[in-house]
C-alpha cells in the first residue's frame, strides 16, 4: 500500500541566528528564528512523513513548550521520525520538497543537503529531491521575513499495523 503525506513549515528570518536548512549550515547573515534550530526544510519533511503515516505532525511529536528542544538538532527528530514509522512496518518511496528564498542562493547547498537527509533518513540520495525558488521579490519570502519549505513523502506499506 502507497500513501502520500504533504508538509509545510514557515520560519522568520532574523540576524544573529544561523541559517540551517537541510541540516547544512548556510552562510548569510540572517538565520531562521525558532524553539529549534529552526531547519524549515527539515520540519516540512518531518511534517509531510508524519503525514503519510497518519501520525500527527512535528507539534504533537517535539512540542516547542518542551525545553528539551530548545536549540535542538531538527536532524534529530527526523532521525527520530524515520524510526518511528518504520516501527509502524513503513519504509521511504521518496521524498520531494521546495524552498522558498529569495536570498540567499540555495543551488550549491543542495548536494549537501540531499545527502545528509538522505543519511539521516537512511535512504539512498536518489529518494530525495530538493529545489529551491525565489518568490519573486513579493511577500514576506520575497520581503526576506522569511523562509518557506513544502514537501511530500511517499510510504510504502508491507501490510503491517496502520
Ligand atoms: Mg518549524
Amino acid at each position: 500500500m502507497m500513501r502520500v503525506g504533504i508538509g509545510y513549515d514557515v520560519h522568520r528570518l532574523v540576524p544573529k541566528r544561523k541559517l540551517i536548512l537541510g541540516g547544512v549550515e548556510i552562510s548569510h547573515h540572517l538565520g531562521l528564528l525558532g524553539h529549534s534550530d529552526a531547519d524549515v526544510l527539515t520540519h516540512a519533511i518531518i511534517d509531510a512523513i508524519l503525514g503519510a503515516a497518519a501520525l500527527g505532525d512535528i507539534g504533537t511529536h517535539f512540542p516547542d513548550t518542551d525545553a528539551r528542544y530548545e536549540g535542538m538538532d531538527s536532524l534529530v527528530f527526523l532521525r527520530d521520525i524515520a524510526a518511528k514509522i518504520r516501527q509502524f512496518g513503513y519504509e521511504i518511496g521518496n521524498v520531494d520538497s521546495t524552498v522558498v528564498a529569495q536570498r540567499p542562493k540555495l543551488a550549491p547547498y543542495i548536494p549537501q543537503m540531499r545527502a545528509t537527509l538522505a543519511q539521516t533518513l537512511g535512504i539512498a540520495v536518489g529518494q530525495i529531491g530538493i529545489k529551491a525558488t525565489t518568490s519573486e521579490g513579493l511577500g514576506i519570502v520575497g520581503e526576506e521575513k522569511a523562509i518557506v519549505a513544502q514537501a511530500v513523502a511517499c510510504l510504502s506499506n508491507k501490510g503491517g499495523q496502520t
